[in-house]
């Protein structure tokens, strides 16, 4: 029988295995504690349990991370882990530490299906989902190499904003998130944990009710013309359904939630004056906040981040009308670990990585194969 991957259990399913192998139910706990407390990932260290429970758990379970590959450090401390996941792909995973935070940012697919024009996951195609076990895993190997090269850090927010679409790998990406929530796992508040996501207007709506994480959408564009062409999901799930969703996760949290838009400016795209008033327009009565990510460049985009002025200028128009909206700082660009620059190699079953490779336009996928069905019920 093949072993399961512990990483892949939450806390609810250890406790049904411990009890229904006749073992008190608080192992669940004590096995918790030595992965992501103790970080110790061996059960021959276990001491507060028998001989005969370690052997038990060896024979039923691994602990199984993604391996590293590589470390890249940049000049502002941002760290990228090239990690293999267990079909052999590559996935990125990067560490942006600022004063008071030390926010990792996790893949939750093997590349991506949306292909939004701007992002450089979407060209190298698609692999496949990341289980469980490994999304927890890229998150227990950075806490890991903290605690061997920065001891006094310790991963405080965790963003589902590297590769992949975190919501089209719904039912893992929640189970993931449970493990982070959890105070045996790695204990980060309900705010500290964050999906990001390209619009997949059923799972957000799904997530009213059983979950409250917090939620950041990738919006790019206030109207859907020009949405259209950055972010090709949106032509099955407009902005007046996504919006819609959004509103209605809010009124399923409380009163002090809001949602995080995230607008990539684009010279020439979507940086406009114009875009920036039909943009605050849009979310005026929003519980939102804007994320201004200038462009980041990545070779063969065709894409170019605006100056500095013109994203000044654009983050003003929207706070001068009272949306509440921020530029990001670039960070680890040194080390190609901004955003929409990670790009692990993976096995591409959708042809896309070597259409674009041969200059062919290959932005749009035909919104028929962008798959739904992990949603639940
Ligand atoms: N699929 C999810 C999460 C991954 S992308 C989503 O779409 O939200 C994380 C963020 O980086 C998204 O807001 C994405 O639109 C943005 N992004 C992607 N490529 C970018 C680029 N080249 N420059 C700036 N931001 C980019």
């Amino acid at each position: 029988m093949a072993r399961e991957n512990v990483l892949d259990q939450t806390r609810e399913n250890l406790v049904d295995y411990f009890v229904a192998h006749g073992h008190k139910s608080f192992r669940a706990t004590q096995l918790m504690q030595w992965i992501y407390h103790k970080l110790q990932l061996k059960f021959d260290a276990y001491s507060n349990m028998s001989a005969a429970l370690r052997v038990e758990l060896a024979e039923r379970f691994e602990i199984r991370v993604p391996e590293i590959l590589s470390v890249h450090e940049s000049r502002d401390g941002t760290v990228k882990w090239l990690m293999q996941a267990f079909s052999g792909d590559h996935i990125e995973t990067v560490l942006i530490p600022d004063r008071h935070r030390q926010t990792l940012c996790i893949s939750s697919q093997l590349g991506c299906v949306l292909d939004c024009t701007f992002c450089a996951t979407g060209k190298q195609g698609f692999n496949g989902n990341l289980s469980v076990g490994e999304i927890v895993g890229q998150a227990v190997q950075a806490a890991l190499w903290l605690q061997e090269h920065r001891p006094d850090d310790r991963i405080s927010n965790i963003v589902f904003m590297g590769m992949g679409e975190p919501l089209l790998n719904y039912d893992t990406a929640m189970k993931a998130t449970q493990i982070f929530r959890d105070d045996l796992g790695f204990g980060l508040s309900r705010r500290r944990v964050t999906i990001s996501t390209a619009g997949v207007v059923p799972a957000i709506l799904d997530m009213c009710g059983r979950t409250t994480i917090a939620l950041a959408v990738s919006l790019h564009a206030p109207n859907d013309e020009v949405r259209n062409e950055l972010v090709p999901l949106n032509r099955k799930y407009p902005i007046a359904s996504l919006l819609a969703a959004c509103r209605e996760y809010l009124s399923s949290q409380d009163v002090k939630a809001i949602i995080t838009f995230e607008y990539a400016l684009i010279r020439g795209v979507n940086d406009s004056p114009t875009l920036a008033r039909e943009l605050a327009r849009l979310l005026r009565d929003f519980r939102c906040k804007v994320n201004l990510i200038p462009f980041n460049p990545f070779p063969g985009s065709g894409y170019r981040r605006p100056s500095e002025s013109r994203i000044r200028a654009f983050q003003q128009i929207l706070m001068d009308r009272g949306v509440m909206a921020m530029t990001r700082t670039t960070r680890g660009d040194d080390i190609d670990a901004a955003c929409g620059q990670l790009v692990g190699r993976v096995a591409d079953r959708t042809k896309r990585a070597e259409r674009y490779r041969r200059g062919e336009n290959p932005i749009f996928v035909p919104v028929e194969t962008i798959p739904t069905t992990s949603l639940a019920g």
